[in-house]
């Protein structure tokens, strides 16, 4: 085993204790194999050599070979600057240096001829190149490590202030794989494994990846270490889960019992979706295996997720268990016990709300029944979280919209009973599956991708606000057609004053537009208890039009309001949109979806807007979502506790190799699960060393 790799940079040559200390609080390269793990982003070629007179502007970055003269100091502050002058044969360049100044002039010599890099731009008819780098030509022969491709790695502004560039970290490598010689960096992987997914050994895609002698040498290099990264990553996800499944049983609900028969043919409305169905079934597999259900239910909005959560429900009373449902803000509660309560009437299972208005003597009594095992559902926020409310069996409980808690909340939850109970996680947040897997760790995933039959999709127009007579006849239409409008203002917290008196102007431009029309409005800094009053009075159709922040985001169902609005929409990311839309549509009849934005659009704004005219596909905006944004942004990641670290897979691009990875490391487990094969003994040995596994992955449920 060669351990070069574990050695502290700073004793390779020309690094030292300043340098060292830089990279790591920069780039958090500490050892030499933290070096080898930071990859080049691009490669410029370097069998080239231009000459001056050949610049143009579509040469991005090129080598160039001469002489520095008249090196001079200008500017005074931030305009100071170290300029000389670059020249071969047929022409000279001016360089340009705003940083790192005094150690660059006292290295500059007009002695010497030098190799140069750098990207020429063109500035009052002559070109310039700002912080070129530079090497001195020994005798007149170039250096060999130049002929091929130039690796190209991020760096950042204080590394350049100490001369750590691009070039400085290349010439690292160089030197560590002179010291590596004829050893060769130990494999992670065993050969079989290697040989089934065509993977070339570690040293090699290390060496190819940086020092790549030509471009068709790096993809296949590059494809290993991105198999690499990921296969690990779903190997601890992976070995956590069976770890934990190890140690918790989970409750057997075996019994398909009198009430889930009896609501399935008698009381449920309407015929179930294939994907309800089929997640149904997931879902009772979970139930019946002997081990605690841990899952994530993924559907758009209005696709029916309710009722599945309502059927296991109904599984878990069946099978002599309570059930709970916790929802993220009272509203979103009270919702909910309307909505279940409702469907649970004909089967006469007790059902109460716990909220933190309940108080007093409803609380005392709710609380009692819960413990005594009388009371079957609750339906309730975060309020059952708190340590008074004990159940005397709870076997299975449901997180709706599972952003807006805390991984700490729902572990909390596993607590209630002496064996955790079944965990379902409801969330309208679409994510791609092989993604949602890596996010949310070890969370099995289902998906309802089918909306239930019958639904008119919503329109959707973008509109600009200095022609908004569209939106006002639409409100008018509707209104007089009996439906509810929702114009809604993006509340931003560092600007939260303004966004509070856009609204304010908003309502008052309303009020004088519309003063007929019933309009209230609706904001996070409201009391609880107006909020839920102006809330009441828009469910029961006394106010026409709600203008309001962001707070009826999640969940709310009013399936009489036809029109949504959305002011300001550029201020929306496609995710937030794409659920306000939800809050519409949710009846039979035709609903509207209006983006109000200024003409004038950043590209990634208008390219937001054009995507959600286009569809009203939750996965297909997922998607599109995360090309723009990249997967660090979505929302839930963050709040899933995994922070996604990734040095070179992607996953929205490397989705396939995601796959056959995670394919890899579930065989990898089952076939030998005791870890004591001696082929794997590198694979299990790096899994248990990986630095970065500082996720706390038992607190993830
Ligand atoms: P969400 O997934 O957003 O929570 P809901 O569960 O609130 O969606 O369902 C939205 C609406 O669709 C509800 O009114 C519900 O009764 C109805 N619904 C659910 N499943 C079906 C189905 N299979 N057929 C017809 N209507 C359905
Ligand atoms: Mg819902």
């Amino acid at each position: 085993m060669y351990n070069i790799l574990d050695q502290r940079l700073q004793y390779l040559p020309g690094v030292g204790p300043n340098r060292a200390l830089t990279l790591a609080s920069e780039l958090d390269i500490h050892t030499v194999r933290d070096l080898l793990f930071h990859f080049p982003y691009r490669y410029i070629d370097r069998s080239t050599i231009y000459t001056v007179s050949q610049l143009s502007d579509n040469t991005p970055f090129v080598q160039l070979r001469g002489r520095i003269s008249d090196i001079s100091e200008e500017g005074v502050g931030r305009a100071h600057r170290l300029e000389a002058l670059f020249s071969d044969e047929t022409g000279s360049v001016r360089l340009v240096w705003f940083a790192g100044i005094s150690y660059i002039k006292k290295s500059l010599r007009k002695d010497v001829e030098y190799l140069l890099l750098g990207k020429p731009a063109l500035f009052n008819l002559s070109y310039s190149i700002t912080h070129p780098e530079l090497e001195v030509i020994k005798g007149d022969t170039l250096p060999p490590e130049v002929i091929g491709l130039y690796p190209v790695y991020h760096t950042t502004e204080r590394m350049k202030r100490q001369n750590i560039n691009s070039r400085f970290i290349e010439k690292l490598v160089v030197e560590v794989f002179r010291q590596i010689g004829n050893e060769r960096v130990a494999d992670t992987l065993s050969d079989e494994l290697r040989l089934q997914y065509n993977l070339i050994p570690l040293h090699d895609a290390l060496r190819r990846v940086h020092l790549p002698a030509n471009m068709q040498e790096v993809p296949m290099a590059q494809y290993r270490l991105k198999f690499e990264e990921l296969f690990f990553l779903q190997l601890s996800i992976l070995s956590f889960a069976r770890k934990r499944n190890g140690k918790y049983r989970g409750f057997i609900f075996g019994k398909v019992g009198q009430l889930f028969r009896h609501f399935y043919s008698e009381v449920l409305p309407f015929q179930l979706t294939d994907a309800q169905k089929r997640v149904m079934q997931e879902i009772r597999n979970d139930l019946v295996s002997g081990q605690q259900m841990n899952r994530l239910l993924q559907g758009d909005v209005g696709s029916g997720k309710t009722v599945v959560a309502l059927m296991t429900m109904l599984r878990a009373i069946d099978n002599g268990f309570q059930a709970c449902i916790m929802a993220p803000t009272e509203i979103l509660a009270e919702q909910h016990y309307a909505t279940i309560s409702r469907m649970l009437a004909p089967l006469g299972v007790s059902i109460e709300l716990l909220t933190g208005m309940v108080k007093g003597k409803r609380r005392t009594a709710i609380l009692r029944d819960l413990k005594s095992g009388e009371l079957k559902v609750i339906v309730g926020t975060h309020a059952l979280l708190e340590d008074n409310v004990q159940f005397s069996n709870l076997g299975c409980a449901i997180i709706d919209e599972q952003h807006r808690f805390g991984v700490e909340q729902r572990s909390k939850l596993w607590r209630k009973n002496t064996n955790p109970p079944h965990i379902l996680v409801m969330t309208a947040t679409p994510i791609p599956r092989t993604l949602a897997m890596t996010v949310y760790g070890d969370l099995d995933v289902s998906i309802i991708d089918q909306m239930p039959p019958g639904r008119k999709p919503i329109k959707t127009v973008h509109i600009y606000e200095q022609r908004t007579e569209h939106l006002e006849q639409l409100i008018r239409r509707e209104v007089a057609e009996g439906h509810q409008v929702y114009v809604v203002y993006p509340l931003i917290k560092e600007s939260e004053k303004m966004d509070l008196r856009d609204l304010e102007q908003g309502f008052e431009t309303l009020c004088a537009t519309f003063p007929d029309l019933r309009i209230g409005k609706l904001h996070g800094k409201m009391r609880d208890q107006d909020k839920n009053e102006i809330m009441q009075l828009f469910l029961s159709k006394q106010l026409d039009i709600l203008v309001s922040t962001t707070v009826i985001e999640v969940g709310v169902d009013v399936p009489n309001a036809s029109v949504m609005a959305i002011i300001n929409a550029d201020r929306f990311g496609l995710a937030q949109l794409h659920q306000l839309r939800g809050r519409v549509g949710r009846g039979a009849e035709q609903s509207w979806c209006v983006l109000v934005t200024d003409y004038k659009l950043a590209d990634n704004t208008r390219k937001r807007m054009e995507i959600m005219v286009s569809t009203t596909d939750g996965f297909v905006i997922a998607e599109e979502d995360l090309k723009l944004r990249g997967p660090g942004d979505i929302e839930g990641t963050q709040q899933s506790g995994l922070f996604l670290n990734l040095k070179i897979a992607n996953l929205v691009r490397d989705n396939e190799i995601l796959e056959t990875a995670r394919e890899a490391a579930t065989h990898l487990l089952d076939s030998d699960p005791d870890r004591n094969q001696p082929a794997n003994a590198p694979t299990w040995q790096h899994l248990s060393q990986m630095r970065d596994t500082s996720v706390d992955w038992s607190s993830i449920s």
